[in-house]
């Protein structure tokens, strides 16, 4: 396809193979494209930047067996298939001597995973799509919720009917989600991230088979009248461990480590975290060992919670998103995220 640098898959398999064959035959990278009835318009889901993502590459394979024939050009992206197959299927969240991809959607663009963003991003620009969303999983288990830079009209419609929360954030990582930002020929194209909830939770693959649905049905998406009930949150803080402290889950403090975290943190993903719940256990560094960033840079972390008798609190109500229950996740990327309610 012109201009278009990752492979175009124009037929889609609708073959009783599983998964791992599917993915295996592709071997990397690849867009499905459906035609649609309007082709001068397309849209765009992406998904499997995280191979240890799989509920939007599930939900795909078992819509397809549908063949479905959508309003417009549908375009669905596997991104990480390498790390997805990386053994076992499906757990690596990116191959061990590469970078996070959703990290690398503005330059340098180094290494594979820049290379790869960097090819991702020249499609898109090619195609000039009417959306585009980008499929994941949550870290811990939760319901789906969606993740904008910015609030538009046409993605809260889209999101109210997928989820029933929207993140609106200011703090620019470098993911696929921020390219109207930075890229004038994606400027004003309703993006936005739909987390459809945990890896292994039922529920998420339908909620991804809910989107593919949704943009091969909906004729016209900016006449999708607002979805009632769509909650929208405004800058969330990020909760991340200072650099060298150490974080464990469990029901108990453990001894020598900075914070222990409650082992079902996650059950917390879902309502409202009281000041009153035992969020863990803080070691002699007590609240030192956390950092809370807003947008501006700003440390928030004493705003969020304090530290009651070695245990961690919350200050005032909050709600958290993605809290997990991964030592490495949280390491790596954050404990949670936290948004300080009034
Ligand atoms: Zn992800």
């Amino acid at each position: 396809m012109k201009g278009v640098s990752l492979p175009v898959i124009t037929d889609p398999p609708d073959d009783h193979r599983e998964v791992e064959a599917w993915l295996q035959a592709l071997g990397g990278p690849a867009w499905f494209m459906l035609e649609g009835e309007d082709d001068r318009r397309c849209r765009v889901v992406t998904t499997l930047l995280h191979g240890n993502e799989p509920s939007g590459t599930l939900a795909l394979h078992r819509w397809l067996a549908e063949r479905p024939r959508p309003r417009t050009r549908l375009a669905v992206l596997l991104a990480n298939v390498r790390g997805a197959l990386s053994h076992p299927t499906f757990t690596h969240r990116h191959t061990p001597d590469d970078r996070d991809l959703n990290r690398c959607f503005r330059p340098p663009f180094e290494g594979p995973s820049g290379e790869l963003a960097r090819a991702i991003i020249g499609d898109l620009e090619a195609w000039a799509p009417e959306c585009v969303i980008d499929l994941h999983n949550t870290s811990g288990n939760g319901p789906a919720f969606a993740v904008a830079t910015h609030r538009q009209p046409v993605v809260e419609a889209l999101c109210g009917r997928l989820c029933e929360q929207l993140i609106v954030t200011d703090m620019r990582l470098g993911s696929l989600m921020e390219l109207p930002l930075t890229r004038p020929r994606l400027a004003g194209c309703p993006v936005f991230t739909l987390e459809c909830g945990g890896a292994l939770q039922p529920a998420a693959r339908d909620v991804a088979e809910e989107l593919y649905r949704l943009l091969a049905e909906c004729p016209d998406l900016a006449a999708l009248p607002a979805a009632p009930g769509l909650e929208v949150l405004v800058h969330p803080l990020r909760v991340e461990l200072c650099p060298g402290a150490s974080v464990a889950y469990d029901r108990l403090p453990r001894a020598g480590v900075d914070v222990t975290l409650w082992s079902r943190i996650d059950e917390h993903n879902r309502g409202v975290t009281s000041p009153s719940a035992t969020l863990g256990w803080l070691g002699p560094r007590g609240l030192a060992c956390l950092q809370a960033r807003d947008g501006e840079g700003r440390e928030r972390v004493q705003e969020l919670f304090r530290e009651r008798e070695g245990r961690l609190h919350a200050r005032r109500p909050l709600r958290l998103f993605m809290a997990t229950t991964n030592s490495d996740i949280a390491r790596s990327d954050c404990l949670f995220y936290a948004v300080p309610l009034a």
